[in-house]
């Protein structure tokens, strides 16, 4: 009988150390993003009900309250210094010779380790409202996907959390407003930061991650990055290990040379994506950059910009990149370096 017992302890001990030895992925917390919730996520958000999201309407109103609500079912907290989630501003919208008021909306999650590092992953929560005709502008694709890929992300490092897993740096998930305006809810967050952005490790900006453009008919499996190895060549690096290991995506950067030219809106222009998204105002201020694109098509800037064009397995896959490399970006044990 005793050498029963000592032949289970053994079998037991030696099991023990096996499962102990196998390395640790974050695919559990991954894998909780899904198509299914993406395109139900993006089928309220972009639907006729929010109005095309027009910064200083109530279309945007209705977007800032589902983000808010979707954060609070979460757990995940507000991320402003009094806990809310409302970042109230006042914004010249320059191009209209106007003033209107705005919101961007900030959820946190404290780093374990070194709270005080944060990166912010970001999306714009606006659209461009209604045309003079009526026909309502849903923005699907820009920037739906971006926000409902945010929500997916946030919900995966809050699993992790819940299972012992806290990130080792803070993450906060900004949904920007006005960017249609002239990227004016993220120029007021970094005028106004919350979190110092000497102290601010990366920015992920997402923005258009649910369609394929012209060029990746006959190859969907792909992504634009654009400025990941501008400022920080670590942040290339793990962008791409990420990718390797976990996703394999066809990474195309032929967007990090802004004179590359695209065609919009009927004629062919230089691209400077770099300069056109909300990443723009951490890069300008020597935050390290990606900015996570698909390509402009057909439907860009137009009513037809709508919810059952979404390839939503391919959004899956693209956030979850995201979520890979945001892991690691809060969880290696050195900051993200600056290029001298
Ligand atoms: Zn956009």
């Amino acid at each position: 009988m005793k050498q029963i017992i000592l032949f289970i302890s053994a079998f037991l001990l030696s099991y023990a150390c096996a499962q102990k030895s196998v390395e640790f992925t974050p695919t559990t917390f991954a894998n909780t993003i899904t198509a299914e919730e993406l395109k139900s996520h993006l089928y309220t958000y972009a639907s006729d009900a929010f109005m095309g999201r027009e910064t200083g309407t109530e279309g945007e109103t209705l977007a800032i309250n589902y983000l808010k609500a979707e954060y609070e079912a979460l757990d995940i907290e507000g991320g402003m210094p009094n806990g809310d989630y409302f970042m109230p501003m006042m914004l010249n919208a320059y191009r209209e010779s106007r003033t209107i008021e705005g919101n961007n909306v900030l959820a946190f999650i404290e780093g374990s380790g070194k709270p005080e590092e944060v990166l912010v992953i970001t999306a714009h929560l606006d659209h461009i409202g209604i045309e003079d005709d009526g026909q309502i502008n849903n923005g699907a694709d820009d920037d739906g996907s971006g926000n409902v890929a945010i929500l997916e992300i946030a919900e995966a490092f809050q699993e992790a959390v819940k299972q012992g897993y806290r990130p080792k740096r803070s993450i906060l998930f900004l949904h920007v407003t006005g960017e249609e305006k002239g990227l004016l809810g993220s120029k007021y967050y970094t005028d106004n930061p919350v979190y110092p952005l000497e102290n601010t490790v990366a920015n992920l900006n997402i923005d258009m991650i649910g369609r394929i453009d012209n060029l990746h008919e006959d190859n969907p499996n792909y992504m634009y990055l654009i400025g990941s190895d501008i400022l920080s060549q670590d942040l290339h690096d793990v962008s791409k290990a990420m990718n390797e290991k976990y996703v394999n995506l066809d990474l195309d950067y032929r967007y990090n040379d802004p004179t590359t030219e695209v065609f919009e809106f009927g004629r062919y222009v230089q691209n400077r994506y770099y300069y056109r998204s909300d990443h723009y105002n951490f890069a300008k201020n020597n935050v390290p950059v990606i900015f996570y694109f698909n390509g402009t098509h057909a439907d860009y800037h137009a009513p037809t910009d709508t919810v059952e064009k979404i390839e939503y397995e391919l959004l899956e896959k693209r956030a979850r990149l995201i979520f890979y490399t945001a892991w690691e970006i809060v969880n290696r044990d050195e900051r993200l370096r600056l290029k001298e």
